[in-house]
C-alpha cells in the first residue's frame, strides 16, 4: 500500500488546523502552523485568503483530515467506509468506532508509543502481541476482550518506557485497561462514539462518499 512518506507538518497546514502526527515533537518544538498559517505551496496564503468553500471542498478536506490523522491511504481509508456502511446502525459512527479499533491506534491510545506512526512502527517490527501472539499488522481490528502486550522481550524498550513516562501521553479512555508495569492493555468494552475524542464531522464523510 502506498504510504505517505513526506513532511508530516504539510498535513496540518493543508488542514488548517494540529494533527499531532509528530508525537511528544508537537508538544516541544515550534510548530510551523503556527508559524505559517496557511496551506503549504506557491498558492497557500491566496488559499488562505479565499473565503468561501464549497459544500464538496469541506466534505473533502473532513474526510482527508480523518484520513491523516489515522494515518490511512485513500484506498485502505474507502474500504474501511464500505465495510462500516454494511453494518447495521449509523455509518459515520461505524467508520470512526472501526478507524479507533485498528491495533496501531489502541497500541497508542495505550501510551506505548507516541504517535499512531511510532505505533505502526512497533507493530510492524514485532514487538506487540494480541492474545500472546504477534501480529504485526497495524490494521488489525480490536475486539472486546483482546488482550493487547508488548512481547516480554522488548517490555524494557527505551521507547516505550519513554513514552509511557511522557507528560503528552493520551489520556487512558475508559474503554481500555492497562497493566503499565507489565505493558498489557485490553479492550474492557466497544467504544461508542461519545467514546472517541475526536473533533471531526463524520457525516461529511459520507456525504462525499455518497456522492
Ligand atoms: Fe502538526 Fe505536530 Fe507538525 Fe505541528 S509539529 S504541524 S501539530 S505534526
Amino acid at each position: 500500500m502506498a504510504r505517505y512518506n513526506g513532511p508530516v507538518c504539510k498535513l496540518c497546514r493543508r488542514e488548517g488546523q494540529k494533527l499531532f502526527l509528530k508525537g511528544t515533537k508537537c508538544y516541544t518544538e515550534k510548530c510551523p502552523i503556527e508559524r505559517r498559517a496557511y496551506p503549504p505551496g506557491q498558492h497557500g496564503p491566496a488559499h488562505a485568503r479565499r473565503r468561501r468553500q464549497s459544500d464538496y471542498a469541506v466534505q473533502l478536506r473532513e474526510k482527508q483530515k480523518v484520513k491523516r490523522i489515522y494515518g490511512l491511504g485513500e484506498k485502505q481509508f474507502r474500504n474501511l467506509f464500505e465495510r462500516a456502511a454494511e453494518r447495521t446502525g449509523v455509518t459515520g459512527e461505524n467508520l470512526i468506532i472501526s478507524l479507533e479499533s485498528r491495533l496501531d491506534n489502541i497500541v497508542f491510545r495505550m501510551g506505548l508509543a507516541p504517535s499512531r506512526a511510532a505505533a505502526r512502527q512497533l507493530i510492524r517490527h514485532r514487538h506487540v502481541e494480541v492474545n500472546g501472539r504477534i501480529v504485526d499488522v497495524p490494521s488489525y481490528q480490536v475486539v472486546v476482550g483482546d488482550e493487547m502486550a508488548v512481547k516480554a522481550k522488548s517490555r524494557k524498550l527505551g521507547r516505550i518506557e519513554e513514552s509511557l513516562e511522557s507528560r503528552t501521553r493520551p489520556e487512558l479512555l475508559e474503554w481500555l485497561a492497562l497493566d503499565q508495569k507489565n505493558r498489557v492493555g485490553r479492550m474492557v468494552r466497544k467504544p461508542t462514539r461519545q467514546d472517541i475524542p475526536l473533533a471531526a464531522q463524520e457525516q461529511l464523510i459520507v456525504e462525499l462518499y455518497s456522492k
